[in-house]
């Protein structure tokens, strides 16, 4: 238990599962942490467990919520072994490079900048689905760390794509909020019928098919 105030939370999730669209916790906001909380055993804990999770699933971030806690948490690793079955050019296109372990807590997100990037996106609580979307380019972000040291994270690319993806989680927010509906696809279809298209090809070619 972690207490806040009065306030006593389990932060134990109940199973290490990854719970899927349609658990009420992955749309509610979530609660920041106290510094007390951050710097307590439990957290510390927790944040192992999930980055277990995230490395077993495997996933490039990891929500709080997302193992049933509704706390201001997220976790982020892109490791370079994920981008050996990605290629060069796809990695160049969507900004992608390795990204070392890192904690955020209490996040605040700030827009920098006009510019979108829109490709396609998925989520270990929508398993085997994706879809396109489209996010700002670059992204301030300030947080705590896992040591309750403040923190201010620039960002670009992909990113700023997961850093705006776990931090819509803490807000009880998913990607198939702001996806372009139409391109909502099973990953396996996404890898038969639109692999190697270009992103502004496949808008076209399914936005034909709805006139
Ligand atoms: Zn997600």
């Amino acid at each position: 238990m972690v207490r806040a105030g009065s306030r006593a939370i389990l932060v134990k999730p109940a199973k290490l599962e990854i719970v899927q669209a349609g658990n009420p916790v992955l749309r509610q906001r979530a609660r920041p942490l106290s510094l007390t909380e951050i710097r307590s055993r439990e957290i510390r804990k927790l944040i192992e467990t999930m980055r277990t999770c995230m490395r077993e699933a495997p996933g490039v971030g990891l929500a709080a919520p997302q193992l049933g806690l509704p706390l201001q948490l997220a976790v982020i690793e892109d490791r370079e072994e994920y981008h050996k079955e990605v290629s060069e050019a796809l990695l160049k296109e969507r900004e992608r490079s390795p990204l070392p372990f890192h904690v955020i807590i209490n996040p605040e997100l700030e827009v920098v900048g006009e510019e979108k990037a829109e490709f396609f996106e998925g989520c270990l609580s929508l398993a085997g689905f994706t879809a396109l979307v489209s996010r700002a380019r670059a992204v301030r972000v300030t947080c705590l760390d896992e040591h309750a040291k403040h923190k201010v994270i620039e960002a670009t690319g992909w990113y700023a794509r997961i850093l705006q993806h776990e931090i819509d989680h803490l807000a009880g927010t998913l990607y198939i909020d702001r996806m372009h509906a139409r391109s909502f696809t099973s990953m396996e279809n996404l890898a038969a019928f639109w692999k190697g298209k270009p992103v502004n090809e496949i808008r076209e070619e399914l936005e034909q098919k709805s006139s």
